[in-house]
């Protein structure tokens, strides 16, 4: 074969070289003789039992997420609603197979069949489940058969999450997969393991053969095949520079990041979930600049005023009196929330969602901005809105955020009022930045993309047109930090396009001066953040 490269999304970072390895999948329409309507009974139970028990035992040896994602899938092995269908298809004479199969395909499209990323990951559970209890009625056992050797670059058409728990990942060097999208759960397990994963390669992956070398480059968003001797050998000298280049950036986590023209850049941790800043190092950031409040939203119960404010003092507490940006809720769109969001929306993402809800849910809302407001009292707290549309839904924010506060006083409660900020994440604000009266600024460039560029977050087809180097994109976030620089406020990046390591350069040259970004990108941001001439791309700009 000659080299070949096929196009992907990055699930994590690096590059990996290998030897291909395409998996034959499941058999998940394998054909068996129907036994007696008894047997199947048993035989349909039996399968229920085994991969139950499969999954327990691959819980006891995972850390809390991976085990949490199993979960579900355990809960709905012992669920006789969800399972009472399948024995009463095969009490009416279908197979265990045919039963099962029928159940899982109705539930995984009922799933699949939003534009919700949180239902579509649920989706990748349901057919991870499918595939083990199918392999167990076919006396299956579940476990990958991967070739004896190491260095490999597994490539399947899927992969679900306990397919990828189950993998001895010290035998892959990187993973390709035709179908996914880089928020599912299988990418969250190979970000947190550091596995390098190309998604969404769609079914071109199917015709490689095995045997040849082939590379997962995720700063090229590519998977090569057969690549000639002269890619491998830069490919072997690009891996050289990534891996000595994470040892000295975990080396300089500390040290503050400054480019080489003597510029100081703020690096700051997004949080989405609180708990994991108990074993992170305060001092490697110049504090929070995102923390994704949906986390407590979450668990099926509203927090409590009382709990949300214990929650933020922590954070603050952890910061050492260093600014920490808290998000107001960003309810709705690709994360519903159940007793909150509204369903039935022909287009989730164009409707209700973060500050527009917060305003419609004054209850939920207000319980928020107090706790918020006593946690202020505590360090150096800043509130932000996500969303905003129009200049007006600033100024509302800010006379309901100064009405709740006056209350509370009246009430005799310690609070204070923080400083008031705006995501950028539409367009729309974008684009009249400058007349918007909020304290600072926060671009949101996961939206930004999205809404610029008309793609969906979470579609994988589109991924080749919501780059975040779309120059629309980059034009707007110029437009921004300009327009805040003219009224000396803040601005930072907080999507992910700032924890990318080819897009840091791209957003300083536009000028942003403070990138918030994923936790374990820290050391890596301000070290690519050191390698940057502020002097040189002012040369460049200006021609010279
Ligand atoms: C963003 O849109 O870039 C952002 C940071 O918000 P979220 O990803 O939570 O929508
Ligand atoms: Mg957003």
């Amino acid at each position: 074969m000659a080299e070949q490269s096929i196009i992907g999304i990055p699930a994590s970072d690096g590059i990996a070289i290998g030897t291909f390895y395409l998996r034959a999948e499941v058999a998940a329409d394998a054909h068996r003789m129907t036994g007696t309507v008894r047997e199947e009974e048993k035989l349909f139970g039996d399968a229920l039992a085994l991969a139950s028990r499969s999954l327990t035992s691959l819980m006891q040896k995972l850390d809390t997420t991976a085990a949490e994602i199993l979960e579900f899938q355990v809960e709905l092995l012992n669920d006789d609603d969800f399972l009472n269908p399948v024995f009463r298809a095969i009490e009416g004479g279908a197979s265990a197979h045919a039963a099962w199969v029928s159940m899982m395909d109705g539930e995984i499209a009922e799933y699949a069949a939003g534009d919700d990323e949180y239902l579509a990951a649920r989706a990748d559970d349901m057919r991870d489940l499918k595939k083990r209890v199918l392999s167990f009625i076919h006396g299956g056992n579940n476990s990958y058969d991967l070739p004896e050797a190491s260095g490999l670059i597994l490539a399947s058409s899927s992969l679900t999450p306990s397919e990828f728990l189950e993998l001895d990942l010290t035998r892959i060097s990187g993973i390709a997969i035709g179908e996914g999208s880089p928020t599912s759960h299988v990418s969250i397990l190979a970000r947190a393991r550091g596995i390098p994963m190309l998604v969404g390669c769609g079914t071109a992956l199917m015709g490689l053969q095995n045997g040849f070398a082939a590379v997962v480059d995720l700063e090229n968003s590519i998977l090569v095949h057969d690549p000639e001797s002269e890619s491998q050998r830069a490919y072997h000298a690009r891996m050289e520079v990534l891996s000595s280049a994470s040892e000295i950036a975990r080396q300089n986590a500390h040290l503050p990041a400054v480019t080489l023209s003597g510029e100081r850049i703020n690096v700051f941790a997004n949080v989405d979930d609180p708990t994991i800043l108990t074993c992170i190092d305060a001092s490697i950031f110049d504090g929070v600049g995102l923390t994704r409040t949906e986390f407590l939203f979450e668990g099926g119960e509203l927090p409590s005023e009382d709990q949300q404010f214990e929650v933020y003092r922590k954070i603050v507490s952890w910061a050492q009196g260093k600014p920490v940006t808290i998000r107001t809720l960003d309810a709705g769109g690709d994360k519903p929330i159940p007793g909150l969001t509204f369903d039935g929306e022909s287009n989730p993402f164009l409707g209700l969602r973060g500050y527009r809800l917060s305003r419609m849910r004054k209850d939920v809302f207000v319980s928020q901005l107090r706790a918020l407001a006593r946690a202020a009292v505590h360090g150096n707290l800043k509130v932000m809105i996500p969303m905003l549309t129009v200049r007006e839904e600033m100024e509302e924010f800010r006379v309901m955020f100064n009405d709740v506060v006056d209350t509370m006083k009246g009430e005799g409660i310690t609070c204070a009022l923080p400083s008031l900020g705006v995501m950028i994440e539409v367009p729309s604000a974008a684009l009249i930045a400058d007349t918007i009266p909020a304290d600072f600024f926060s671009i949101g460039s996961n939206d930004l993309i999205q809404y610029t560029t008309a793609c969906a977050r979470d579609n994988a087809v589109l991924a080749h047109l919501a780059q975040p180097n779309n120059p629309g994109v980059v034009k707007l976030i110029g437009m921004v930090v300009d327009a805040a620089k003219s009224q000396a406020k803040e601005v930072s990046v907080c999507g992910d396009m700032a924890s990318m390591p080819s897009m840091i350069p791209v957003l300083l040259n536009a000028g942003v001066r403070t990138l918030s970004v994923a936790i374990a990108q820290g050391p890596v941001v301000k070290q690519i953040v050191r390698q940057w001439d502020g002097n040189a791309s002012r040369g460049e700009s200006s021609g010279g």
